[in-house]
Formats: C-alpha cells, sequence, structure tokens
C-alpha cells in the first residue's frame, strides 16, 4: 500500500465529471488500498477518486464506533458507479473536505439514504445509512459530479464571528 497525493483547492480536477467504472482489475483494488491508507493517515472521513488525480466514479467512507469494549471499530466502505437511491429527513452541519482544509461549509444533508453500488469484484450491493455517514457518502458522491464544499455550503465556519456561531442551531446525529 502507499500513500497517494491529496489533490488541493485550486486545481481543476475537482470540478470535473467523472466518468464510470468499468474495470473492475487488480489496478483498482490496489488504488482502493491506497485510498484508504491515505484518508486513515489524513484523518477524513472519506475520500473520492477525483482527489486522488482519477477521473472516476469511485470512493471510500469511513464508518467509525466503539465496540462494548470501546475499541475504536474503522469500517470502510468502497462504493463504485453509486447511486443514491433515496434520502429521508435533514441534517444540517458543519463539514470539511481533505482537499479544502481549513474550510468547514454549514451544509444541509439527507438525514438518512439508500445507495446502490458496486464493490471492487463490480457485484451490486444496497445499503442504508445514516446521519455521519450518510453525509460523507452524499460529499464524496457529490465529489465525482466535480461538486465541492465550496459549491455547496454559503457559510463557512471560519468566517463566522464567534457570535453567529452561538445562534447557530445544528443537528445531532443521533
Ligand atoms: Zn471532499
Amino acid at each position: 500500500m502507499a500513500i497517494r497525493n491529496i489533490v488541493q483547492d485550486g486545481d481543476p480536477i475537482l470540478k470535473k465529471k467523472c466518468r464510470p467504472v468499468t474495470d473492475f482489475n487488480e489496478k483498482l483494488g490496489t488504488v482502493l488500498d491506497d485510498m484508504a491508507e491515505t484518508m486513515m493517515k489524513a484523518n477524513g472521513l472519506g475520500l473520492a477518486a477525483p482527489q486522488i488525480g482519477m477521473m472516476r466514479r469511485f470512493f471510500i467512507v469511513l464508518d467509525q464506533y466503539y465496540d462494548e469494549e470501546d475499541n475504536v471499530i474503522n469500517d470502510i466502505y468502497e462504493m463504485i458507479n453509486p447511486e443514491i437511491l433515496t434520502k429521508e429527513g435533514e441534517n444540517t452541519n458543519f463539514e470539511g473536505c481533505l482537499s479544502f482544509p481549513g474550510r468547514n461549509g454549514l451544509i444541509t444533508r439527507p438525514q438518512r439514504i439508500t445507495v446502490r453500488a458496486q464493490d471492487r469484484n463490480g457485484e451490486w450491493f444496497e445499503m442504508e445509512a445514516e446521519g455521519l455517514l450518510a453525509r460523507a457518502i452524499c460529499h464524496e458522491n457529490d465529489h465525482l459530479d466535480g461538486i465541492t464544499v465550496l459549491d455547496n455550503a454559503d457559510v463557512f465556519y471560519e468566517d463566522m464571528t464567534e457570535e453567529e456561531r452561538a445562534e447557530l442551531v445544528l443537528d445531532d446525529y443521533d
């Protein structure tokens, strides 16, 4: 496995629409493994192919939680050629991106989604996601259409005064 460079703000690749994945080969598996290592090292919750310079429709997301013995569990989902099928409810919160460090945008996302995607072997699966995981999937999915936190947010945490932040009502994830 290897750490990949994460494409940063200003690179035009972040604004382009990605093409579907057609070859489910060994190379794809290697890229997905590298992306997982890169995301974990950068403390991200997700990473999309264009963020490592690949114009293809796939991403990974992290579902982090604690088991009964308080061990951190890191489940990484790989989604290739994803499609968000249903969206329910709303959740408004700040959202960051590894390509835009220091830009945390206030964005409303669905509270619950169902998504359909292929795994690294090309098998289709469907899953439900809620709260932070649903937000991460929507965020990464937007990257595949060249849409970023800069497009989705009108307000950024860093630009607000303390008074403005105090007036905000953010949603819980649970
Ligand atoms: Zn991002």
